[in-house]
């Protein structure tokens, strides 16, 4: 089944929000909750057909995987194992508290050797360099659910997971693209050496050093270092992160604004690192806890706390509780709603945030 058109459009108002306005957004707004989130197959082989490169090499990878699994049991590689999971901690660290929470949405600041810390920790998680990263994140808060969404959650469950690394880009996911302004992230030298230097990031962070640690320190053989730390822990880290664009998007509460795709999934939240609750997150896009809930299932939240006590971060974005309060007031009133939304929208608007 194809759907060619998107039912949604994107407010960009900034002034007072008019009665007009608002019974044109009370009309947006009931079509999000009526469409149809069914299977959305929208594939056009000239435009925007498989990838069957992409397709090829993550088949290839979550096969290895599988025999991975067997030779960690078969073989007993505990320390390996061990290491493969601390070292994806720090990749994932490097997604949740750097490109997500600070690139993307300038939800705190870093000092230069934090930025350089979770730049490596980034690299870590092996997807993509950060621009790209932050662009696509970017987009995806900017359009959610829409066709300009890069893993819009309206095509299904599969599409949101991976299959938007399967397939080339929507064509208004690169028409908006490139609408967005990138200047904060381009004046960060930080961003521009990983851009410029990422093939050679990925394989040394990806492949040579959780190759080389347990071979050195454990005499590790050296094909289960690649299997278990390499490709195990990889695939399994890109699973983490691929279900807060799925499952965050399609099953959980939406206690702060329900009119939206997000949705709080504590599965999610435990899997990747805080980045769960999803509905709070998309509501208030610049906090950086992403929750009101403190450090519960939030070790980003811990991590960013401890780095700002050390110094090394600073200028924490939080929304305040009572905004907070008066969000969860509105979901029982849907006019009061509907005001709502266009003042936090306009509010995210001036701030400039994500
Ligand atoms: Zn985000
Ligand atoms: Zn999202």
């Amino acid at each position: 089944m194809c759907r060619s058109k998107s039912l949604l459009s994107n407010n960009s108002n900034h002034g007072p929000v008019t009665a007009i306005e608002k019974s044109q957004s009370d009309k947006s707004e009931k079509l999000r909750e009526t469409v149809d989130t069914g299977l959305y197959l929208y594939i056009n082989k000239d435009a925007y057909g498989i990838v069957w490169r992409n397709v090829a090499i993550f088949l290839a990878l979550h096969l290895i995987t599988i025999y991975s699994t067997i030779v960690l049991f078969r073989d007993r590689s505990w320390n390996t194992w061990i290491f493969a999971y601390l070292y994806g901690f720090h990749g994932g660290l490097g997604v949740t508290a750097g490109a997500h929470r600070l690139w993307s949405h300038r939800s705190y600041k870093a000092r230069l050797g934090l930025r350089i810390f979770l730049a490596c920790c980034f690299s870590i998680a092996g997807q993509d360099d950060l621009l790209t990263w932050c662009r696509d994140h970017r987009v995806h808060h900017k359009y959610s659910e829409t066709d300009s969404d890069p893993h819009n959650s309206r095509r299904g469950f599969f599409f949101a997971h991976v299959g938007w690394l399967l397939t080339r880009k929507h064509p208004q996911v690169i028409a908006k693209g490139k609408q967005l302004d990138l200047s904060d992230l381009m004046a960060d030298p930080v961003v521009r050496f990983h851009k410029r230097f990422y093939p050679l990031c990925y394989v040394i962070f990806i492949v040579i050093i959780p190759c080389l640690i347990p071979i050195y320190f454990w005499n590790e053989k050296p094909l289960n270092a690649f299997l278990i730390a390499v490709v195990w822990r990889y695939v399994l880290s890109l699973h983490c992160t691929w279900f807060v664009n799925s499952a965050a998007h399609m099953w959980g509460d939406r206690p702060y604004r329900r009119t939206i795709g997000a949705r709080e999934n504590p599965f999610v939240s435990f899997a990747a690192f805080g980045e769960g609750f999803h509905n709070f997150h998309h509501t208030f896009p610049y906090d950086y806890s992403t929750s009101e809930l403190g450090w519960k299932l939030n070790p980003t939240k811990v991590f960013i706390d401890l780095m700002a006590i050390l110094g090394l971060a600073y200028d924490l974005k939080k929304v305040k509780p009572e905004t907070i309060h008066r969000s969860k007031e509105n979901q029982s009133n849907n006019n009061n709603t509907m005001m709502f939304n266009h003042q936090s929208r306009n509010t995210f608007e001036h701030n400039n945030h994500y």
